[in-house]
């Protein structure tokens, strides 16, 4: 999938639109999102252009990639669900039901999130 230049989050990467963050690094921005599904729901995403979770397997960097992992950590510490736990999640193209295009995880937790799908 081509990159959006003018998907929200871009705009939030940019300083456009206004986001309440939560924890970043130098190649991870990390931010509540705007419609909460649980107690706890914060987006990761890369602050580099990658549409979705293939265009980042192919294309970033390993520092890149383990950026991704050592926020997820961070979050856990922060939120300190380490025992609790949480689910993490990326929904990628039509199938996945991706709304925004630019790649994000969500991390949820604070309470059960439930079964993993409707099925
Ligand atoms: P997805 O369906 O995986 O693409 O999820 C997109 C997520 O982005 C949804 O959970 C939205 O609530 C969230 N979202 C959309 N716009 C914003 C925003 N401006 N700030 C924070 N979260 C947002």
């Amino acid at each position: 999938m081509s990159y959006d230049k003018n998907n929200i989050f871009a705009k939030i990467l940019k300083g456009e639109a206004n986001a309440e963050k939560v924890y970043e690094n130098e190649h991870v921005l990390c931010f509540k999102d705007i419609f909460p599904k649980a107690k706890i729901h914060v987006l990761i995403i890369p602050k580099n252009q990658y549409s979705d979770i293939y265009e980042f397997s192919k294309n970033s960097s390993s520092k890149e990639k383990e950026s991704i992992f050592s926020a997820f950590e961070r979050l856990i510490n922060i939120y300190k669900i380490e025992k609790s736990g949480c689910r993490i999640i990326t929904n990628h193209g039509i199938d996945g039901r991706q709304e925004v295009p630019h790649l994000h995880f969500h991390l949820l937790a604070g309470q059960d999130i439930g079964r993993m799908t409707n099925n």
